[in-house]
This record gives structure tokens, sequence and C-alpha cells, in this order.
């Protein structure tokens, strides 16, 4: 495969030290040693969700696997189900949903937009005994940053579980699982921890635990039910299905880089990278396409220019100059470029070479460009 730079809505670029773990060989998957080591994860995870749930752990799969885990042990049949949908991955959680036999109420956004507290209050006052409010943190897909705490707030105030989609969010941003009442919440391993893609870490809370143990019937999963997942995981070793060892490995050493970083310089290091790659894409004549005042830091949605065949140019970036965006979705699809600036990808330099690379396709002023960028890496102090 050639060597590419990933700037895309994911898999990010992986470190050299991530690369050499997945290279290192596999032991028993009850190995004292490899049991060791997923404590070891289990402990570094519960760091960066900022949650002491015990039920925290990777599921073998990837972000869609943890969201699948998530809905099909705390969904029962008929359960009513309040999903905000305002991109892909709101789509996707009220599809898996439906599928489960939830009955599923979604409240929508435009794609850009988040989703609003007041939409989703309507929503519950309209429910007969609602038991899960789902939404996404990160929505990859557009480019908007949601806010939690109130709809967190109103999923509470209703007796229902608060669930998130954190797949992207997760350490590319603050997340509090426990501060902002999360009950379900899964991520994946190929964005901002820049791991390859093929695990999910999921934390679920005690609330979440209890309305697991207490369902009437058993979840339709068998490959994703927690409870025997749990026992694997939680003291007992009990075998239910064959960890992937080598992926646990590579989660161990990603989740030591970002620990090594400390989070608030790894959420700094992704706020800065993201000004500057807006200030420098500004002078292309390249403006940002997601709400005003909700934009992700590690996911820019940008508006194509007037008259750009943007897939061409995404193409030619990709061939000529080995670097990958990724392209609108949706309502979006032709009007967007989806730039992320994920984990090990979210560097000045891949900004510079970003910049440099579309001013050249585009005809514009590159040096201005980068000259923009690096005047605004300044201003926020790198
Ligand atoms: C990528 C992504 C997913 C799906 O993860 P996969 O690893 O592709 O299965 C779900 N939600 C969001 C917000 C994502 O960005």
């Amino acid at each position: 495969m050639p060597a590419r730079l990933l700037l895309g809505p994911g898999p990010s670029m992986v470190h050299p030290r991530v690369l050499a773990a997945l290279a290192q060989p596999p032991v028993g998957h009850l190995d004292p040693e490899f049991l060791s080591l997923l404590d070891q994860v289990q402990a570094d995870l519960k760091r960066l969700f900022k949650t002491k749930n015990e039920l925290t752990l990777p599921i073998s799969g990837t972000g869609s696997a943890g969201m699948e885990a998530c809905f099909s042990n705390l969904i029962e049949d008929g359960d009513e189900v309040v999903i905000g949908v305002n991109g892909v991955f709101g789509t996707r959680m009220a599809e898996v949903a439906g599928r489960l036999g939830a009955q599923v109420v979604t409240v929508k956004s435009e794609w850009g937009d988040i989703i609003h507290p007041g939409a989703v209050r309507e929503a519950l006052a309209a429910c007969r005994k609602p038991s899960l409010v789902a939404v996404v943190h990160a929505e990859t897909s557009t480019g908007a940053w949601q806010p939690l705490e109130e709809i967190g707030a109103l999923a509470r105030s209703h007796g229902a579980l608060f669930m998130v989609d954190m797949v992207t969010s997760l350490g590319g941003c603050p997340v509090e699982v426990d501060a902002w009442g999360i009950d379900a919440c899964y991520s994946g391993t190929q964005k901002c921890l820049s791991c390859p893609p093929g695990l999910s870490p999921v934390s679920l809370s005690e609330r979440a635990a209890k309305k697991i143990a207490t369902r009437d019937s058993k979840p339709r999963s068998w490959y994703l039910d927690l409870s025997l997942i749990g026992s694997y995981f939680g003291g007992e070793r009990v075998y239910h299905h064959t960890a992937p060892i080598s992926m646990v490995y590579a989660l161990a050493e990603a989740l030591s880089l970002v620990h090594e970083e400390g989070l608030e310089r790894r959420f700094e290091r992704h706020e800065r990278n993201h000004l500057a790659l807006l200030a420098g894409l500004a002078v292309l004549g390249i403006e940002p396409a997601a709400a005003a005042g909700y934009r992700l830091w590690m996911l820019n949605s940008v508006r194509v220019p007037d008259g750009v065949d943007e897939a061409a140019v995404r193409r030619r970036l990709l061939l000529d100059y080995g670097i990958e965006i990724g392209p609108g979705l949706g309502p979006l699809a032709g009007e967007v470029w989806r730039i992320g600036l994920m984990g090990e990808s979210s560097r000045p330099e891949n900004i510079r070479r970003l910049l440099t690379a579309l001013a050249c396709e585009l005809g514009g002023d590159g040096v201005a460009a980068v000259r923009e960028a690096d005047a605004q890496l300044s201003r926020v102090g790198s």
C-alpha cells in the first residue's frame, strides 16, 4: 500500500509505537500477562472517558459494533427510544435501534446543525414511557459538535437512559461521562485515538448495568451480549470469544501515548490546529460549513468553492500529493469536503502540506495561506 497522509474522517495516522505493538507476537487470551494488559487498557479507558464505570471495555469490532452493543443490551421489544438525527450517524443509530425492535422517535435537525434541547423536550413529552435518549457527540458526517448536558438532564427527568456516540470525540476534545450523567457511550480506535480500526471502547453506567441485569428477554445479539463479555473482563475470565490480541496491544500503546501527552494538552493541540487550518483555508476562499459556535476541532467540514469539481480535486490530492480528505455525505454530497485533524493527524506540518496542495490545485496563494495558518498557531501559543 502507498504511504498516505490521512486527513479524512478516519482512519487517522498511526504512531510508529502503535505499529510496532501490532507486530508483537500474540499470546493466549487467558495468558496472565495478557490479562494484566487488559486491566491496564480498562483503567486507561476509564481515565479517558472520565468515569468510574466498572463496565468500561473495548468491544471487538469497529465503532458501529459499539453502537450495536449498547443498543442491543439496553433495548427490549417495543421500548420507546428518542434519537437525535442530524447526519449519517444519528441516522444509523435510528436504523440499528429500529432493527432491534425499538419504537424509534427521531428528533431531526438540518445536517450541519446540532440537535436542539427544546425539540428533545417536546419529543419526550409526547412519549408514554421513554426508555432511552441517544445523540451523537461529534457528527463526523457534518462537523457539528453536540452539547450534551441539557439533553442528558432531560433524559434523566423522564427516567430514560442517556446514550452518546463518542466515536470521533474521544481523545480529541473533553468528554465527561460521569459528570454529564451519560449512561452508555461507545467510541472507535481509528479516529482521535490514532489506532487502526478494530476495537470499540464502550462505557456503561450502574443504571445501564442494572437495566441489563433486569431485562425480561436476552439481548438479541449473542456476540455483543455485555453480560457474557463482562464475565471475561470482570474477573472470572470466562471464555466468550477470543479477544483480538494484536488490536489490544495496539490500543494499549495508543492509550499510553494519549496519557503521556496528557488530556488537556491533547485537546488544546486539536483546538489550536483546527483554528490554524480554518485561518489558512480562509485565505484560499474556503469557509467552514458547520453551524458557527458548534464546529468540531477534529473534523472540519468546509464548503467547496463555487465552480470547483470537488471529486476531481480530492482525487488529485490523493494521487498526486498522497493526501486523503473526505467527501460530503447525504445532503452535503458535492457541497463540502471533510478534513480530519484527528489524533496523530492533527499536526501543523500536515496543515501546511494540505494548504500548499490545495493552493496549487485551486490556483490560490499558498504562501499567504501557510503564513496565515502559522500566524494563528503563534497567536494561541504553540
Ligand atoms: C466513524 C463513526 C462511526 C462508525 O464507526 P466505524 O468504525 O466506521 O464502525 C460511528 N459514529 C461516528 C460519529 C463516527 O464518526
